[in-house]
């Protein structure tokens, strides 16, 4: 059976006018039949609804003993909680049986160690923005929220560290801070949005992760239950800690499939009081990628060194002008920050190298003001690419940084090969570039053929260079079809050894990328 999702229910931008597309990239043949439940041709809610129906006997006493668990506020089976916690920003959906609003560590250790129990799916979520199908209940069962876990606990500027629950929104933890002059790095574009446990769970990195890193270097300490109920103390409040095995690391990127983070004691650092930018345009990405190397191999670390290739900066003239949109066909931002003097000379630095590496325009910010509009352009890119009218099937890959020419050469081929425009932009200093397939639309099943072709050469090339099929949204879902090409059969028997020996029942988010 195929699972139909209207893609871009929502508007993504005022300025954006989206023709609704249906995508049926679920007929992924890899993990299709984890989806045969759902009705061919459904409504979204009407599949909800007849899952509800079809389940009801099942459902309701399963509703009824977590009522009698957890007490009537933190239970929920209303259509419109078992449809908003069925999907993420991915293609795929499955309602759960029940919505469990878990408030406490002791909330979520009570339902796990009844779902385990029982053998009931247990699909963790936070804000249920991500980019994999990662937080979709594949399996029903039970919903576990812990968005209204979203109490920044503690701020103890002396040990440089804030105490959240997980269900805290990126952006507030980073707004909180920065109030007190301090700095919490990792910025996901989705920061608004998504919770710090979905952050941890994914390892979600951001632009800055070439200076600042991702999640897990800020993650100090966890509070996580296991699928038996048990609460794991791993870490703490100190900067090093090198006391038993790494569980902290262990659990950051488990992608809710070893346990449900409950707390963590995260890292903070003074905010740097200036940032400053250039925005640069080349004639060539090879030009652009050389300066790139040319700025690192010169001694700067940028905070943040962003790239986007021809057919971005296209879209982007189409849909935000010429006037507004770089000119060349690549496009570099590089951005510094420290202290006001420093920063205003390393800018006057970066400048002349980037000049005589050939740019061919050059604009200059200083200070936060200046700095955001720039990064207002970036974040375009992306409204630019929805408005060309295609689907954007966007792979965040990650290559060595010394293949970002031969990616972008790639791209090409793949566009000649397959007949889709590809567009690529992303993190430069990281070589994790974002790789949209743009495609009419999947809808027809010789485009969805040759579409799902061109990402198997994608991720098969990537791979062959030694390079990662996800630098920061996860496997989830999404690239489960490439994970076992993607590790070793001993790296996979681990992972299997790992999920078993912390979660012998398999309740855990079942259905993802282990099976
Ligand atoms: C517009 C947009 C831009 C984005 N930009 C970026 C970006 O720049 N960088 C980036 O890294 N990502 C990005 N993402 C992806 C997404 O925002 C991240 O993956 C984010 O970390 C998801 O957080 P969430 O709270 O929505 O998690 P959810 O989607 O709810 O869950 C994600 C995964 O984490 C698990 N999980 C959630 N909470 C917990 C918990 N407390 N304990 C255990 N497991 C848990 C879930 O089971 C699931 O597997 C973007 C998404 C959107 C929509």
């Amino acid at each position: 059976m195929i699972a139909v999702r209207m893609r871009n229910k929502r508007p993504l931008h005022p300025k954006v006018r989206i023709k609704p597309q249906i995508l049926l990239r679920e007929v992924n043949p890899a993990w299709v039949s984890d989806l045969n439940q759902r009705r061919h041709g459904e409504s979204h809610s009407t599949r909800c609804a007849n899952a509800t129906l079809r389940q009801s006997p099942r459902m309701a006493s399963l509703a009824d003993q977590l009522v009698s668990l957890l007490g009537p506020d933190r239970v929920s089976v209303t259509q419109d909680d078992l449809a908003a916690h069925s999907t993420d920003k991915w293609f795929a959906s499955n309602p759960p049986q029940v919505v469990v609003h878990a408030q406490s560590t002791e909330d979520v250790s009570n339902t796990l160690r009844f779902a385990n129990e029982h053998k009931i799916p247990v699909t963790p979520q936070g804000s249920r923005v991500g980019y994999v199908g990662g937080a979709v209940p594949l399996k029903g069962g039970i919903a576990l929220s812990v968005a209204r876990m979203n109490k920044i606990k503690e701020i103890a500027l002396e040990d440089g560290v804030a105490v959240i629950e997980p269900g805290v929104i990126t952006g507030h933890l980073q707004s909180e801070v920065r109030k007190l002059g301090w700095f919490y790095p990792p910025d996901p574009a989705s920061l608004k949005e998504c919770s710090l446990g979905g952050n941890i769970a994914t390892n979600a990195g951001g632009p800055r992760c070439l200076k600042y890193g991702v999640t897990r270097h800020y993650v100090l300490g966890l509070e996580a239950v296991l699928a038996d109920g048990s609460i794991v103390k791993a870490g703490g409040r100190c900067h090093k800690n090198k006391t038993g095995f790494d569980l902290v690391g262990l659990m950051v990127g488990s992608e809710g499939m070893l346990g449900v983070v409950t707390e963590a004691t995260l890292r903070l650092i003074p905010h740097p009081p200036m940032r400053a930018m250039l925005s640069a345009g080349f004639n060539s990405f090879a030009e652009a990628a050389n300066a790139v190397q040319r700025i690192l191999g010169s001694g700067f670390l940028p905070s943040a060194l962003e790239i986007a290739d021809k057919f971005t900066l296209r879209a982007a003239r189409d849909y935000l002008g010429a006037s507004v949109t770089p000119d060349g066909d690549a496009h570099l931002l590089v951005e510094i920050d420290g202290q006001p003097d420093s920063v205003k000379g390393e800018l006057q630095q970066l400048a002349k190298l980037v000049r005589e590496l050939g740019c061919i325009c050059l604009n200059e910010a200083m200070g936060d003001d200046a700095c955001e509009a720039f990064w207002k352009l970036r974040r375009e890119f992306s409204y630019s690419l929805r408005n060309t009218g295609l689907i954007k099937l966007n792979e965040d890959i990650v290559v060595p940084r010394g293949r970002l020419v031969d990616l972008v050469d790639f791209a090409e081929q793949l566009q000649a090969e397959f007949g889709f425009p590809v567009a690529c932009f992303g993190h430069a200093g990281d070589g994790n570039i974002h790789v949209n397939i743009m495609v009419p639309t999947m809808d027809d099943p010789a485009i969805r053929e040759r579409a799902e072709a061109a990402l198997d050469k994608l991720f098969h090339q990537v791979i062959a260079w030694n390079g990662a099929i996800t630098g920061e949204h996860g496997i989830g879902i999404a690239k489960k079809r490439w994970w076992r090409d993607a590790v070793s059969s001993a790296a996979h028997e681990t992972h299997l050894r790992l999920k078993a020996a912390l979660d012998p029942n398999g309740i855990l988010n079942p259905g993802k990328f282990l099976g």
